[in-house]
């Protein structure tokens, strides 16, 4: 039987017009239309996509975007100054600061020069923390996994009691998401380049979450017939009868798991759409936050 497929657009399109209808009311009420800033440095040409892309979103909810792009030289005290006049603006609700920063930049000290209350990508190490406690909660959750939980609740998984696996232990994917399913009460195991056995451990879960970067890793045979697979991956491969000459597939081998899974995400159209809407909804609160604060 063919998996249920879970599109990720028809989610982030919902929930946009919420966001859309939420800053219109703040607006309204309040006098305050959110704002973020996106901080980009250097010339990595996938984050400039990413930073525009996420601007773009920021427009059409209503939001308003602050763009700062700054040369690869830009040394660690001035992008911390500019941090600290960020945190500082009232106009200023969200920061993100688009990663991987340059080498010579200490990217631990940035995230913690962020206000905790504009840390909208939920990477401060006060937020990861909280969200690694028991009994805590973060501020903000990272846009990508906080994506694939509500994808998860979309399909109404049974999250509680579950073995959950998370192929991937990366600070922005992998670890935020296994320490959300902690939360939500699922036996969670990780794995990284250094498990033995990959599918016979990613066989043993009822939810399975992919974030390692390798296309169509995945094969049918390592699902568990009628589990639910969310595919965080999006990879580039050459494709020569493609227009482009190449195509972007997720870590599953998508064609052949949603054989066996009951229900998946493709990639593209799956996490990746909603990765910028958990963005917004974090600026929303943040803004909200910010008002509640007068
Ligand atoms: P990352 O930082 O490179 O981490 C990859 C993780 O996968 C690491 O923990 C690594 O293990 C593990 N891994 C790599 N090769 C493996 C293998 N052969 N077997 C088992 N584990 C392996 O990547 P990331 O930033 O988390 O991103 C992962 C994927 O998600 C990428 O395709 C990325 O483009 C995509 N992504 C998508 C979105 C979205 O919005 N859709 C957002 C972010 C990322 P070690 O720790 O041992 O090295």
């Amino acid at each position: 039987m063919s998996a249920r497929i879970i599109d990720g657009n028809v989610v982030a399109d919902r929930m946009q017009g919420e966001i859309t209808q939420a800053v219109q009311k703040m607006r309204e009420e309040h006098g305050v239309t959110p704002g973020l800033a996106a901080v980009l440095v250097g010339e990595n040409p996938a984050s400039r996509q990413y930073v525009s892309m996420k601007r773009r979103r920021c427009a059409k909810v209503g939001m308003e975007s602050f763009g700062y792009e700054l040369p690869a030289s830009t040394s660690q005290e001035e992008l911390e100054a500019l941090i600290r006049d960020l945190n500082a603006d009232p106009k200023v609700h969200g920061i993100l600061v688009q990663l991987p920063l340059p080498d010579h930049i200490n990217e631990e000290k940035i995230l913690s020069t962020l206000s905790l209350e504009k840390d909208v990508d939920g990477f401060h190490p006060v937020n990861i923390g909280r969200l690694a406690m028991k009994g805590r909660e973060p501020l903000f959750i990272p846009a990508t996994p906080y994506g694939c939980m509500v994808l998860l609740e979309e399909v109404g998984a049974q999250i509680s009691g579950a073995n959950a696996v998370v192929l991937g232990r990366s600070n922005i994917v992998g670890l935020p998401a296994a320490l959300l399913l902690i939360h939500r009460n699922a036996t969670v195991t990780i794995c990284h380049s250094r498990t033995r056995d990959l599918p016979s451990v990613t066989r043993a879960a009822d939810i399975l979450i992919t974030a390692v970067g390798r296309p169509e890793m995945v094969r049918a045979d390592w699902v568990k017939p009628g589990a639910i697979v969310i595919d965080v991956g999006s990879n580039r491969i050459e494709d020569p009868a493609s227009e482009k000459g190449y195509r972007w597939v997720g870590d599953v081998a998508f064609d052949e798991v949603k054989e066996v899974a009951g229900a998946i995400t493709p990639s593209p159209g799956g996490v990746g759409p909603m990765t910028i809407t958990m963005l917004l909804k974090n600026t929303l609160r943040a803004a909200e936050l910010a008002v509640a604060k007068r």
